[in-house]
């Protein structure tokens, strides 16, 4: 049996990059998933892919920051699925600039999607995970993981937006393993240090030069390098395992 057989999981940011990673390697270990992103027809694209593994795929376009988009998307995941075990909030978008420079809308749109987005999807599946029961009637809870970044935890010049967000994941899921870890509802982030994506590939080569120089491993990681520890805290062999920042950078920020 498949690791994450008859767990149904919900991924933000899942048209491309790490997000579509994260999907197919749920998939691949027997999850139903659902992907969310603002491009529907990116999102189907991806999601037919997900389906090529044998499992359940359904495609939404949700903006994360929009509380009514947020939960009508868990409603309908629900209504499909019949439950919610696995949360991953991964959306994300950066809009750099130096601190002097940076506009009210470049801070609110990052902070909105990175942080406040984290926070809505994590309100909206913490009532159906409270509800998942084992066989036994015991709760079975449920895993929310939360994509960070390894600024959020070192702070980066041109990113007060970003890394401010990301820092504030990193407490907010300290505080959702708090608050839930009764009810069986683990929560955990994972800090991806340089990973090759759309996001990262636009970067000037002589920055990406510079972070190549402190990566140990001497190679920038990959989306399936971030799927893999997801899928990891998704399942039952990370059962003890809550409220904890696991990086996954090469040895960048130790
Ligand atoms: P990416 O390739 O730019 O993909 C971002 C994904 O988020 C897309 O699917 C995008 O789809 C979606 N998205 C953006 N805004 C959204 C919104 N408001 N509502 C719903 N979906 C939204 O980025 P990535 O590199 O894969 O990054 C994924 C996550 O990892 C992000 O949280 C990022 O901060 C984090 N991270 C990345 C790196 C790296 O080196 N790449 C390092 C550390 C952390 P739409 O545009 O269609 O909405």
């Amino acid at each position: 049996m498949k690791k994450l057989e008859g767990k149904v999981a919900i991924v933000t940011g899942a048209s491309r990059g790490i997000g579509a990673a994260i999907a197919k390697k749920l998939a691949e270990e027997g999850a139903s998933v659902a992907l969310c992103a603002r491009n529907l027809a990116a999102c189907e694209a991806t999601a037919r892919a997900v389906r090529e593994s044998g499992a359940e795929a359904m495609a939404m376009a949700v903006d994360v920051a929009d509380t009514a988009q947020v939960d009508a998307c868990v409603k309908a995941v629900l209504e499909k699925f019949g439950r919610i075990d696995i949360m991953v909030n991964n959306a994300g978008i950066t809009k750099d600039g130096l601190l002097m420079r940076m506009t009210d809308a470049d801070w609110d749109a990052v902070v909105d999607t990175n942080l406040k987005g984290t926070f809505l999807f994590t309100r909206a599946v913490a009532r159906p995970m409270m509800k998942n029961r084992s066989a036994d009637g015991s709760a079975q809870g449920g895993s929310i993981i939360n994509i960070t970044s390894v600024v959020g935890i070192t702070g980066n010049a041109g990113q007060a937006n970003y890394t401010a967000s990301k820092g504030g994941v990193i407490s907010l899921t300290k505080t959702v393993a708090k608050e839930l870890g009764s009810r069986n509802i683990r929560c955990n982030a994972i800090a991806p240090g340089f990973i090759r994506s759309d996001m990262t590939d636009s970067l000037p080569e002589e920055l990406k030069a510079a972070y190549m120089a402190n990566i140990p491993l001497k190679r920038f990681g990959e989306a399936e390098d971030i799927a893999k520890a997801v899928a990891w805290l998704a399942g039952d062999d990370s059962s003890y395992v809550t409220g904890q920042i696991i990086s996954v950078n090469g040895g960048m920020v130790g």
